[in-house]
C-alpha cells in the first residue's frame, strides 16, 4: 500500500473540505454554493460604519469563506489567500526589516530562490541557503540578525524531506525566528505543519490544492493572532489579493482534494517502483519509497506522498529532450498538482533561474526529470513512460 508505515490518514479531512466556511446560512439566499461576490464596494449604514465589508481589496465574502475553509483543513486558525503562491511568499517576506536574515532550505521553488535572491537581497533582506536535511548546518546558518526559517519539504525538484519539528525546535532555542513551510507539494491531506511547530504554511494553490491548472493563487495558514493581524494588514496594503471568481474556483476544487490527493498517491507510488526497476533509471526520488534517503522521517510527519517525484537516467540532455518530446499522454510542461500528468526537465525548464553553480552542487543536472502524476489511469501512464524510454534510449 502506498501510505503504509505513514501517520493515519487525518479523520474528517474531506468532510471539513466541503463544509467549513460553506455554511449556507451565511447568504440571504440561503445558497449551498458560495456566490461568487464580483463588488469592490459595499453599502454602509452610516459614514465610517460597516457591517463586515467595505471595499473589496480589504475583505470580500468569497475571499473569506475559502480562507475559513483553508484554515479548517491545516487544523490552523487563520488563513490568508493572494494573488499567487510568490504573492503569498512576498507578503510573508514584508513580515521582516531591511537588515534581517533568512535562512532556507538550499532545494527551494525556483521562482523562492529568485526572490530570495534578485529582490529580496537589494532590499536588504539576505538569505543564506543551505542543507536542511542536516541541522547542524541549519544551526551553523543563524545569525544574531536571522529572523526567517524557510522550509520546503519535500524539496523541488530533489523531493529531499526536511525534519520540520527538528528544524522549528532549532529555530525556537533563538526565539524570534519565525517558521514557515512551503507545503504545496503535499497539501494538508498529507501534511500539517502547524502540528509539528510551523508558525505559517504557505502554499502554491495553483498546485494540488486547486487541482485543475486553471487558477494562479496562494495562501498563509497559521494560528498567531498577532502575526495574523500583521499579515492581514499587509495583504490590504500591499495589495496582492485573488479575485472572487479565483477564489470560487479553489473553494469549490478543495471539494475533492481528498479523492484527488488519494489518487495521486497511489498512482505515483505504483510508476516509482515501476521506474525503480527499469534498466535506465538509475535512481527514483520518491519519499514514498524505502530506498529515499529521508524514508523514516517523511513517515513520522507525512501520511503519505502525493503525485510529484523525479527520477535520474543513465542518459545526459539529448536523452532527457529525445525522452521528454516522445511522451504521448505526460505533457512537457512547468507546474504539478493538476489532474493532468506533466513531465519536465528541472535544469533547463523550472529551474534555469538558479545559478548553474548551485545546480550542479545539488544534484539538478540535465538527467534529472521530474514527473507530476495526475488522474489519468496508471497502467496508460506506464505505457507512456516506457513507449518514451524505448524512443529516447
Ligand atoms: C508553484 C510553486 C510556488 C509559487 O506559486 P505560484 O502560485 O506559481 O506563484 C511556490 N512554491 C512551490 C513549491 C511551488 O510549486
Amino acid at each position: 500500500m502506498a501510505s503504509e508505515g505513514f501517520l493515519n490518514k487525518i479523520s474528517g479531512f474531506a468532510t471539513l473540505a466541503i463544509h467549513a466556511g460553506q455554511d449556507p446560512e451565511k447568504w440571504n439566499s440561503a445558497a449551498v454554493v458560495p456566490p461568487i461576490v464580483t463588488s469592490t464596494t459595499f453599502k454602509q449604514p452610516a459614514p465610517a460604519e460597516h457591517t463586515g465589508f467595505e471595499y473589496g481589496r480589504s475583505g470580500n465574502p468569497t475571499r473569506n469563506t475559502l480562507e475559513e475553509c483553508l484554515a479548517a483543513l491545516d487544523k490552523g486558525k487563520h488563513a490568508l489567500t493572494f494573488a499567487s503562491g510568490l504573492g503569498a511568499t512576498t507578503t510573508i517576506a514584508s513580515l521582516l526589516s531591511s537588515g534581517d536574515h533568512i535562512v532556507s532550505c538550499d532545494d527551494v521553488y525556483g521562482g523562492t530562490n529568485r526572490l530570495f535572491r534578485r529582490v529580496l537581497e537589494r532590499l536588504g533582506l539576505q538569505t543564506t541557503f543551505t542543507d536542511f536535511t542536516n541541522l547542524e548546518s541549519v544551526k551553523n546558518a543563524i545569525k544574531d540578525n536571522t529572523k526567517m526559517i524557510w522550509i520546503e519539504t519535500p524539496t523541488n525538484p530533489l523531493l529531499k524531506v526536511i525534519d520540520i519539528a527538528a528544524v522549528s525546535a532549532v529555530a525556537k532555542e533563538k526565539g524570534d525566528i519565525i517558521v514557515v513551510v512551503d507545503n504545496t507539494f503535499l497539501t494538508p491531506y498529507l501534511q500539517r505543519p502547524l502540528d509539528f511547530g510551523a508558525d505559517i504554511v504557505v502554499y502554491s494553490l495553483t498546485k494540488y490544492m486547486n487541482g485543475h491548472s486553471d487558477v494562479i493563487m496562494g495562501a498563509a495558514v497559521l494560528n498567531d493572532d498577532a502575526l495574523e493581524e500583521r499579515l492581514r494588514f499587509l495583504q490590504n496594503a500591499m495589495g496582492v489579493v485573488p479575485s472572487p471568481t479565483d477564489c470560487y474556483f479553489v473553494n469549490r476544487s478543495l471539494k475533492t482534494l481528498a479523492l484527488r490527493m488519494e489518487q495521486h498517491q497511489k498512482s505515483s507510488y505504483v510508476i516509482a517502483k515501476w521506474l525503480e526497476n527499469h534498466p535506465k533509471v538509475t535512481q527514483v526520488l520518491h519519499p514514498g519509497l524505502p530506498s529515499h534517503p529521508q524514508y523514516a522521517i517523511a513517515q513520522k510527519q507525512m501520511t503519505g506522498h502525493s503525485g510529484v517525484f523525479s527520477f535520474k537516467h543513465v542518459g545526459g540532455l539529448q536523452e532527457s529532450r529525445k525522452f521528454l518530446s516522445s511522451m504521448k499522454l505526460f505533457i512537457l510542461a512547468e507546474s504539478l498538482g493538476g489532474y493532468e500528468s506533466l513531465a519536465e526537465l528541472p535544469s533547463v525548464m523550472t529551474h534555469a533561474s538558479v545559478p548553474e553553480e548551485q545546480r550542479n552542487e545539488l544534484g539538478i543536472t540535465h538527467s534529472l526529470i521530474r514527473l507530476s502524476v495526475g488522474l489519468e489511469d496508471t497502467e496508460d501512464l506506464i505505457k507512456d513512460l516506457d513507449q518514451a524510454f524505448k524512443a529516447a534510449f
